[in-house]
């Protein structure tokens, strides 16, 4: 039995995107599921969290109860609806001072850690750590100076004035968590931040929601032929996730064999540049005369997503940048074999040749042919699929929490030696009494 050391109540920041939104469009994808599905996780292991995320709807409840031991807190900051995600900034004030006042109305000292997740909320865990005396763990989620790496084409860059918000979070936080490996490199390259601040802390997948399931009855659920090969692409619809790569390996497959009974399957919802023409991907569909074999469906619910994964032959994810691809994770929980592009955490997620395929680069050529290699040998298929449910089981929400509850203990530990003395920005007043947190057994 390990005793450790645990904060009774975290105060998790989720400012540009609320963990009670149905991802798979708009801003709410990943990071909302990881917010929610490691809060609960925190929770049944005795840690309350109350999460803070911008209000962006006059219906917002101040409070929600989200699960046992999880609110989640809304704070008006700036209008509700039509605040574009670049113009959040201007926001962070308002935001701050609506944390901060939520604070104030409880004895010193009742949250005994903050979590920041993405820059924006990092750069008011950065303020409320100063006010509260309390260590700030920040989870960047994605990274201005990786993404700008590969941009898809039609697509913008990152603007500057995020990196440099970025690199202050990264200097100021007692301590970061990355994805992957590769991810906590371009922190140490790209940002500065010193190797051991930095922890390993892999995503997860609700490993009882996503498990395998019988094809036949999930095809018949979302109303699926059942003799057609069905590929599948879930995600917010934008340029950056590539859904354009897939539609146009189908076409080159369907140019190959006009036979071959393909479906494509598109679910999720416009987001980021793809806003700005949403129906540039069934105008694609059109041009290249494969519109009769993609069907599209707006974001489904978890439920419903794992009936999506089981119908499918296998899920493709085309992104040009993924930090880490929680779809990868799931469709593979469900025993489907994911052909991603090899960027990012993909290369973490999927295990190419054992249960599934990295292709390199967004050729379409190339893709249809890495699609092939896996829809054309039964065989291969099938030891993808049972290779690929074992290798998701490696991917839990509750592991993930473990690695969150550590990287708290190394950042109370480091908060402690330091009282924040060594930050660039400097003046740390005397550091938070010792003893504030209780020893716990798990
Ligand atoms: N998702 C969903 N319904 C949808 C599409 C996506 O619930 O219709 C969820 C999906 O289950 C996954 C998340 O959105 O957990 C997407 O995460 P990922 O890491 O793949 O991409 P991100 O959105 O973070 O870029």
């Amino acid at each position: 039995m390990v005793r450790r050391r645990s904060p009774d109540r975290v105060a998790v920041l989720s400012l540009h995107t609320s963990p009670l939104a149905q991802p798979g469009t708009g801003d709410a994808g990943g990071m909302n599921v990881y917010v929610l599905a490691t809060a609960k996780a925190m929770a049944a292991r005795g840690v309350e969290v109350e999460i803070f995320t911008r209000a962006t709807s006059s219906r917002d409840e101040p409070v929600v109860e989200a699960a046992d031991g999880v609110l989640v807190r809304t704070i008006a900051a700036g209008p509700f609806e039509g605040l574009d995600k670049n113009d959040l900034p201007t926001q962070l004030c308002a935001f701050a001072a609506g944390v901060l006042r939520e604070e104030a109305r409880h004895d010193p000292g009742y949250y005994d850690m903050i979590h920041s997740h993405y820059w924006l909320s990092g750069q008011v865990g950065w303020l409320a750590r100063d006010r509260w005396r309390v260590p700030l763990v920040h989870t960047a989620h994605t990274l201005a100076a990786v993404k700008n790496r590969s941009v898809a084409a039609g697509d913008r860059p990152e603007p500057a004035a995020r990196e440099i918000g970025e690199r202050q979070v990264v200097a100021e936080a007692d301590r970061l968590t990355a994805n992957t490996a590769d991810e906590k490199q371009a922190l140490v390259d790209a940002y500065g931040a010193s190797e051991d601040t930095v922890d390993i802390v892999a995503p997860g997948a609700d490993l009882t929601m996503f498990s395998p399931g019988d094809r036949g009855s999930a095809r018949a659920s979302l109303g699926l032929a059942q003799d057609e090969t069905v590929v599948t692409f879930v995600g917010r619809i934008q340029p950056l996730k590539a859904p354009d790569v897939l539609v146009a390996a189908a076409a080159v497959l369907a140019g190959r064999d006009p036979g071959r009974p393909l479906r494509v399957l598109v679910v999720g919802g416009p987001s980021g540049t793809g806003l700005e023409r949403p129906d540039s991907l069934i105008d694609l569909t059109r041009s290249l005369g494969i519109a009769h074999r993609v069907t599209f469906l707006p974001p489904q619910p978890p439920e419903r997503l794992a009936d999506v994964y089981r119908a499918s032959d296998l899920v493709a994810v085309p992104s040009y940048s993924e930090s880490f691809g929680l779809v990868a994770i799931e469709a593979q929980a469900c025993g489907v074999p994911v052909v991603a592009a090899d960027v990012g955490g993909l290369g973490t997620a999927v295990r190419s040749g054992e249960t599934g395929v990295l292709v390199d680069g967004h050729d379409p050529e190339r893709w249809a042919d890495a699609l092939d290699s896996v829809l054309r040998d039964d065989d291969l298929r099938g030891r993808m699929a049972s290779n690929a449910s074992r290798h998701a089981r490696n991917f839990s929400w509750d592991h993930t929490a473990d690695g969150l509850l550590e990287t708290y203990e190394r950042a109370a530990w480091r908060f402690g030696r330091t009282g924040g003395v060594d930050r660039p920005t400097g003046e740390f007043s005397p550091r938070r009494p010792r003893g504030l947190w209780r020893m716990r057994r798990t």
